[in-house]
């Protein structure tokens, strides 16, 4: 079973005293383990900056648990935030380096606090990390001739030369270009094969495709992630419909009858979608991105259902559901009955 090396229970956090406090986090409940990868989104001003720098020991807060590589931060002495700081790989928008420093110096910054390391490999760390994120060839530069783009790798490459356990980056890739995204994103995936653990802070969707969790943050509270999906899923459904209706309303009819044509033997398994996916392939009606998702509505649907039909409650809020919307209109016609009593009617077992 992997460590957990963050494990945050009931944290609330507020800027300002008495008449001046505002609640910026509220009841944040969150564990990361060793080897993963969690990128952390919301709006601005939800509060992601915030939990990261409270997780990284750089902000204290006082209700709650914070555990961070075995430290309760709670209540922890500055000393201890101290060492806990040393142990972290920290990655901001804003990369401060020194401009009086090379490239070079400013990436052995990030040893100074790292304990018990010997000199003459330090060369060979900064070399190997500064080629990670394709700066080996500008380690004598000062910042100064250093793009945007490179100044911000050369912060990433001063936070990991250390080989930290945990990677804390608030938005590292926003000024960078696909390739060199995609290069400190590999770099990160590297780091949690390894062991370490990454948050990451970002609106880039390129890069919620790699985290193995998305934590979404809203108004300071984490909303569970299928709220997340449910809300995305709809807006995604919106556009499609501005998009090309007609088409919609086929693929969403297609998905429908697939989803009884499923549901006809009481059971959903990962053969329907194999079988379902040939079917329309043969018959070229959908193009692929169509295809894929006319199988995945109709399998969600599916199932879905299955699990509605299995529970009363299931069933009764369904029912619920159904006779308000025939009664919307005031009447009950003797269509709408028959339709209600096929739709609570269970599918064979
Ligand atoms: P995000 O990173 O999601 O954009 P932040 O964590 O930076 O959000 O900020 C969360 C909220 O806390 C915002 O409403 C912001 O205005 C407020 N805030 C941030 N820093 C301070 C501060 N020093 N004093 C008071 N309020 C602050
Ligand atoms: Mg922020």
């Amino acid at each position: 079973m992997p460590d957990t090396l963050v494990d945050v229970e009931q944290l609330s956090f507020a800027h300002g005293q008495g008449a001046h406090q505002r609640w910026v986090l509220t009841d944040i409940t969150l564990e990361i383990r060793s080897g993963e990868l969690a990128v952390l989104t919301g709006p601005s001003g939800s509060g992601k900056s915030t939990l990261l720098t409270i997780i990284g020991g750089l902000r204290s807060a006082n209700k709650g648990s914070v555990r961070v590589l075995d430290r309760q931060l709670i209540g922890a002495k500055e000393s201890d935030l101290e060492r806990l700081r040393r142990q972290v790989g920290f990655i901001f928008q804003q990369h401060n380096l020194a401009p009086a420093l090379s490239l070079a110096q400013n990436i052995q910054m990030g040893m100074q606090h790292s304990d018990g390391h010997k000199s003459d490999d330090a060369a060979a760390r900064i070399q190997s990390i500064a080629a990670r994120v394709g700066l080996d060839d500008h380690l004598h530069k000062p910042p100064s001739q250093l793009s945007g783009g490179q100044q911000q790798r050369a912060g990433i490459a001063r936070a990991l030369v250390q080989s930290p356990k945990l990677i804390l980056a608030d938005e590292p890739t926003a000024s960078l270009d696909r390739t060199s995204g995609q290069m400190v994103m590999d770099l990160f995936r590297e780091f949690a094969a390894a062991g370490s653990a990454v948050i990451l802070v970002t609106h880039d969707k390129r890069v919620l495709d790699q985290a193995d969790r998305i934590l979404h943050l809203e108004d300071g509270q984490l909303v569970p992630a299928v709220d997340q999906l449910m809300h995305d899923t709809s807006e995604g459904l919106k556009k499609l419909m501005h998009i090309d209706a007609p088409r919609l309303g086929r693929m969403m009819s297609v998905g429908q009858a697939l989803a009884q044509v499923a549901l006809a033997d009481g059971k959903v398994d990962a053969e329907e979608r194999i079988a379902m996916r040939e079917a329309l392939t043969q018959r070229k009606i959908f193009s692929g991105a169509e295809l894929d998702l006319i199988v995945d509505l109709a399998l969600a649907q599916a199932q879905a259902w299955l699990q509605t039909s299995a529970s009363e409650e299931g069933m009764q809020d369904l029912q619920r559901a159904v006779e308000a919307v025939a009664l919307a209109d005031d009447v009950v016609t003797e269509e709408e009955r028959a339709v209600i009593r096929g739709l609570l009617r269970k599918p064979p077992a």
